[in-house]
């Protein structure tokens, strides 16, 4: 399979209406994986962010070529739908925190324990049998609730190996990778085996988290990997898998995307980490988003990120409690309502910009 042609979502960095979905780096429900990427595909995502998963990939392949095919079909359904997403997947170059799980021995707990570390999980990764391993993907919420110190965590470095090979395989247009301050040599190691396949991507996105040396850490990086054959991508995490939780959580994010922005590092910049419903008034309020002004000379955010906001909107929908056996794509009420609610966070930023290419 070769690359796909769909240039729409580089149009969205362009004109600085980039949405991505973060189904989560170490998110591995599958069942999961299907629906979030069907329901945000067909609300007009411009890219479906997974784990560097075989199975994982194959399944939101799968989502998407479902996604195109009902698109072709519903008249309804194709309404925000500007063509395949570009599907990304997120790879570490060392320890990071989105690439954990929890874990405890159940058997460890007493009977009569409240279950806090059940009730705090985002994710409903915890039940009577421990963790639910595919379906944990890191917040860290759950450690320190536990009044008996019983919940531990377990890092996962991914394999540059498994990156190439599905770099190869043509089925992701984009390649994520997780890295922080300091961690130079280990970013060097991972591109050393994903430079020579890098020219099937369309798009480099490196992510990392503010620190006092982090501008110096970013322009390194971008001497090492220049020149490049694909678009790049600046991911300006602030407060990691938090945008559940409230409205406060986008600052960090946003300090470390103004900081970017203002020292002219070539490539564009997209928040992530805290990112929820409140972050494009919050943007669009200190005006860094392009909005409806097509001549701007200052330079502003090309995207947003959403993960834990985004999973919880569409949870009700897709995790109903009086679950149904029917598979979303056959069950046409609930299809139709995940895609309102998904359209419901996209629209506002799509909205915002003026669409004219600046390409
Ligand atoms: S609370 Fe977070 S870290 Fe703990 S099991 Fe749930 S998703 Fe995993
Ligand atoms: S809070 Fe701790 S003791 Fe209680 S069920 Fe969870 S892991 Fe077990």
């Amino acid at each position: 399979m070769g690359v796909r042609k769909n240039t729409y979502p580089l149009q969205s960095l362009a004109t600085g209406s980039w949405f991505k979905l973060i189904c989560g780096a170490s998110f591995q429900h599958l069942p999961s994986i299907h629906d979030l990427t069907l329901a945000y595909g067909l609300a007009g995502a411009d890219c479906i962010d997974v784990a560097a998963d075989p199975a994982v990939v194959t399944m939101a392949t799968e989502a998407l070529d479902l996604a195109e095919a009902i698109a072709d079909q519903s008249p309804d359904l194709a309404l925000h739908w500007q063509g395949r997403p570009w599907l990304m997947m997120s790879l570490n170059d060392a320890e990071d925190p989105h690439f954990r799980k929890a874990f405890f021995d159940p058997d460890q707990c007493p009977a009569d324990c409240s279950r806090p570390c059940e009730s705090i999980c985002p994710a409903i990764a915890i039940d009577a049998t421990g963790v639910i391993g595919d379906r944990c993907y890191g917040c860290g919420r759950c450690v320190p609730i536990c009044p008996l110190g019983l919940i531990d965590t377990q890092n996962h470095v991914s394999s540059p190996q498994t990156a190439a090979e599905l770099i190869v395989s043509g089925k992701i247009e984009a390649v994520e990778i997780h890295t922080q301050a300091g961690h130079f040599a280990d970013f060097k190691k991972l591109w050393q085996t994903l430079k020579p396949v890098h020219h099937h991507l369309k798009l480099l996105a490196i992510s990392c988290q503010d620190h006092p040396k982090v501008l110096a850490y970013l322009n390194h990086l971008f001497e090492e990997i220049a020149p490049l054959s694909c678009t790049l991508l600046w991911q300006t995490d602030g407060r990691p898998m938090s945008g559940d939780i409230g409205k406060g959580t986008i600052h960090a994010s946003i300090q470390f995307a103004q900081k970017v922005l203002q020292s002219n590092l070539s490539g564009y910049v997209q928040l992530a980490g805290g990112t929820n419903n409140h972050t494009v008034h919050k943007l669009n309020s200190l005006q860094l988003l392009r909005g409806d002004r097509p001549d701007a000379t200052n330079p502003f955010v090309s995207g947003i990120a959403y993960g834990s906001y985004a999973r919880k909107l569409l949870q009700p929908i897709l995790e109903p409690k009086d679950s149904t056996s029917r598979p979303l794509e056959q069950d046409p009420d609930r299809l139709w309502q995940a895609v309102n609610s998904a359209s419901d966070l996209i629209n506002p930023l799509k909205s915002l910009a003026n669409l004219s290419p600046l390409l």
